[in-house]
């Protein structure tokens, strides 16, 4: 049995297939323009609410939002959008969102969970698995925005998601006046200085009451901490959410209160601080447009280099190329055959860069070539086995 023949026949290795997941993730968070972290120092202080409302309010101005619930300590979006008895639809590697209408799809980790309460029992390593697997196998198609409701403080799950969801991401900090909340403000700001996150502003919660019959507003914990503490970090205050009871009685009654025309103090000012956060897309980082915001439909070049038809051993030395082009629901769609030009180092990743290769699967391939096709915006995966093109594709 040649070595070729012996390579074919092993099943794919544990490094394929997490390459291989790795892809599937970027793939899926190459669809989505903008994704907002909404990040706290701590629970309680009106994060989740805010995710919620933020998601509604940015679907009514006409956005395709996905809202993202993956806090694992409390997943309390599903109670909060009335969607606790709603079915969610698993096929392997896929999780089909909730749609809840045209622009507004919502998944949360809740859903999954016969008991909400099974989520204050996973582990670190656990919860890392369930964090990433629920990112990668989510099923949202093109967004605008991916809201993202993350578990509260700065320890490894708000971590993880912050470096999984990759380029186009920035954190929304929600916070209350008292003195404590600032220097939980301070954590959350070093936290994504460390991950280099850009930080859109800060939301100060439950900050002050404005009486509903005279429309005075009263500052029951302090006055002017919010915006002293975004001057003093050289952040924008992305606006200041009354207490208002009418933000409870939503929230336990499932329908969240921006999903109206309201003009209760807490909606009012919420609408402020979503006009806040669309003015600052062309500030910060996250408002970059998504890879394929303006196509119709975003297809994926694969390239395989051939030799018999087959994954060809040596990428540098293969007779063809196939240049497999598949559709936003991974069909193949196009295959093409091209004759690549003599090797030489860099030649082959410029050239496939030119021909509009995305991503290419090899045999074995050496750092170096695996740094210069990544300098060329190609994803490399590597260990693949002798199979012809379309098993190979139909593979990852
Ligand atoms: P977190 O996600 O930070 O743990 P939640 O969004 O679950 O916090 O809010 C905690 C509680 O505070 C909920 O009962 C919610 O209805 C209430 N709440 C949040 N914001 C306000 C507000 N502005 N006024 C009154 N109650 C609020």
């Amino acid at each position: 049995m040649t070595a070729e023949q012996s390579y074919a026949q092993a099943p794919a290795t544990d490094e394929v297939a997490r390459q291989m997941e790795e892809l599937m993730l970027q793939e899926r968070m190459r669809n989505i323009g903008r994704k907002l972290l909404v990040l706290s120092g701590k629970g309680g202080v009106g994060k989740s609410t805010v995710a919620a409302n933020l998601a509604v309010a940015l679907a009514r101005a006409g956005k395709k939002v996905g809202l993202l619930d993956v806090d694992v300590h409390g997943p309390s979006i599903p109670k909060l959008l009335g969607l606790e008895k709603r079915k969610v639809e698993i096929v392997p590697g896929k999780i089909l969102p909730i749609k809840v209408d045209e622009n507004f799809s919502v998944m949360s980790i809740g859903l999954l969970l016969d008991n909400l309460d099974d989520a204050v029992i996973w582990r670190g390593p656990r919860k890392y698995g369930v964090i990433r697997q629920f990112l990668k196998d989510v099923v949202w198609g093109r967004l605008d925005y991916m809201v993202v409701d993350s578990p509260p403080g700065t320890g490894d799950e708000p971590l993880s998601i912050a470096q999984l969801v990759g380029s186009h991401a920035a954190a929304i900090i929600v916070t209350t006046p008292q003195d404590l909340s600032i220097s939980d403000v301070r954590r959350c700001v070093s936290f994504c200085k460390v991950l280099s996150l850009p930080i859109v502003g800060i939301v100060e919660n439950m900050s002050g009451y404005v009486c509903p019959n005279c429309g005075q507003r009263s500052d029951i914990f302090k006055a002017g901490g919010g915006e002293a503490m975004a001057d003093e970090l050289g952040l924008p205050l992305l606006g200041r959410i009354p207490i208002d009871p009418q933000v409870v009685i939503s929230g336990d009654a499932g329908a969240p209160f921006t999903a109206k025309a309201a003009d209760f103090p807490a909606a009012q000012a919420f609408e402020r601080v979503m006009q806040n956060i669309l003015a600052s897309d062309d500030r910060t980082d996250c408002g970059a447009k998504s890879e394929h915001e303006n196509k119709e439909t975003y297809n994926m070049k694969i390239a395989i280099p051939l030799a018999g038809g087959c994954l060809c051993m040596h990428f540098g030395h293969c007779e063809q190329f196939a240049l497999v082009e598949t559709d936003e629901r991974n069909n193949i769609v196009s295959k093409t055959l091209l004759i690549p030009p003599a090797h030489e180092p860099g030649v082959l990743p410029a050239w496939l860069h030119e021909q509009g290769a995305d991503v290419i699967i090899a045999a074995g391939m050496g750092m170096r070539a695996q740094q210069l096709f990544t300098q060329n915006n190609i994803t490399v995966v590597v260990g693949a086995p002798a199979r012809t093109p379309e098993q190979l594709v139909e593979e990852y």
